[in-house]
């Protein structure tokens, strides 16, 4: 039995909804039972309500209300486009309950004025309660046993709101109590992802885009033979598509290898989502909504047995480099610590990391504390900073047995200016950072080299 998650543009209008659902009664058809649904809310409601937190904690608060009254009419013509007779009425009166709520949420923090994360969260979890709602009876209407589930009775975090952690063991227990049982009773329950509460049941969400993480952690809870990631694209990419026009796709790829390629800007998966899959074993299908056909990208603890040289390429913008520079380093001990402690007293986190005898190059992305940690710095070294750089990473299991394919890598960008390489410990990744100016030419080149 599979889990199915759905993105916002997988539930963004009716006709989405309907191929969602023909893509659930295939999933059903082939397992026999299930499957179970995890959706995000329809596209641009988080943004919304988020917007309108912060409208209404600004004072501006009949703004605010005006965003609540459209985002019920969006709602409310969804239900009526997805079901009709006897269901309709019942379904209006849910999605009308959740946005009085909201309302009335709007209202109080127009008042006091000020958005705790608690009160972000309630309102920030009323897109995915209304997609879900809508969702579970919309498979009904089209004769699926739909049944909702109130996600934050499943899912049980901590109180770190807007970016709250789920607690396994709960979580599981709270899984195999809510959503197993409907499963043996051969219903398809729908939850909405992003969503869940603590203990005590404050509404919590997992931060932004962990919708796939909800899938992930529901597929880990029931034991699911896989966990589907439905979304607007083919699946993972050989490379940006705004810069390689025509990358490929990219059909298998390990674990370690989507980690690596989510944390160095690939867009599609959220890098957290990997870890109950991989602690369970449990293979992702990254798959497209539009094309429900296509193959999309499968994601499994071992390496394509089939794979070419590379994987895939990622690439990250707007870094700056520090470059620190000090005589007093070589043959010395505690240099590098006393470097980590600024970046580390900055709670500013670092990229990539390159050495020689008397210097340490890094990169950062955050740049809010640069001034006072280049400051910092200088009491102990010679500081440089370069801006403007961009980081292009080349992801590749094979990397790590043949490396000849590193060697092709550099050579292959002999015309680019490059100003640190790296390939750490995994070497599963070579990373070269080069001026921004240089990035779409140097991915270019490495495209046409290993992907061509
Ligand atoms: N709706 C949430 C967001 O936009 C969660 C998700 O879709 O993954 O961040
Ligand atoms: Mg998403």
């Amino acid at each position: 039995m599979v889990v199915q998650k759905f993105g916002g543009t997988s539930v963004a209008d009716p006709d989405a909804v309907r191929r969602l659902i023909e893509i659930a009664r295939t999933a059903r058809a082939c397992d026999g039972r299930g499957p179970v649904l995890v959706v995000s809310a329809l596209s641009g409601v988080t943004d919304a309500l988020l917007t309108m937190a912060a409208e209404a904690g600004g004072g501006r608060t009949d703004g605010a209300l005006q965003q609540v009254s459209r985002l019920r009419e969006r709602h409310l013509a969804m239900a009526r486009a997805l079901v009709s007779d006897g269901a309709l009425a019942p379904l209006c009166a849910e999605i009308d309950a959740h946005v009085d709520e909201l309302d009335a949420v709007v209202r109080a923090l127009g008042v006091r004025r000020e958005a705790s994360p608690r009160t972000l969260d309630v309102i920030a979890a009323m897109g995915e309660l209304l997609s879900s709602r809508i969702v579970a009876a919309a498979l009904v209407h089209a004769g699926l046993p739909g049944e909702w589930v109130d996600a934050r009775r499943a899912i049980v975090t901590s109180d770190d709101h807007t970016r709250a952690a789920p607690l396994v063991r709960e979580t599981t227990a709270a899984l195999r109590a809510v959503v197993t049982p409907l499963i043996d009773a051969g219903r398809v329950p729908v939850l909405g992802g992003f969503i869940g509460a603590t203990a005590d049941g404050h509404t919590t969400t997992l931060g932004r885009g962990g919708s796939d993480y909800s899938g992930a952690i529901v597929g880990a809870g029931i034991g699911a033979a896989e966990i589907q990631i439905w979304t607007d694209v083919d699946g993972m990419l050989t490379a940006d598509p705004r810069v390689i026009p025509q990358p490929r796709l990219v059909p298998r790829l390990s674990f370690a290898e989507a980690a690596e390629l989510a944390y160095f800007g690939a867009k599609v998966l959220h890098p957290s989502t990997i870890h109950p899959a991989v602690e369970r074993n449990i293979p992702v299908r990254i798959l497209n909504s539009r094309k429900p056909e296509g193959a999309g990208t499968l994601i499994t603890a071992d390496p394509d047995p089939e794979g070419g040289e590379l994987t895939a390429m990622a690439a990250k913008r707007d870094l700056t480099v520090v470059d620190i520079t000090s005589s007093r380093m070589l043959m010395a001990y505690g240099f590098l610590r006393r470097v980590f402690e600024v970046f580390e007293r900055y709670r500013t986190a670092v990229d990539v990391v390159t050495t020689s005898e008397v210097s340490v190059s890094v990169t950062v992305d955050d740049r809010r504390h640069l001034d006072a940690i280049v400051e910092a710095l200088s009491e102990f070294a010679e500081v440089s900073i370069e801006g403007e750089m961009a980081l292009l990473c080349a992801v590749g299991d094979r990397l790590r047995a043949e490396p000849a394919i590193a060697a092709r890598v550099v050579r292959v960008l002999e015309e680019v200016p490059l100003r640190m390489i790296s390939q750490a410990a995994s070497r599963r990744n070579i990373t070269v950072i080069m001026p921004q100016a240089d990035l779409p030419h140097a991915m270019h080149r490495l495209h046409e080299e290993f992907f061509g």
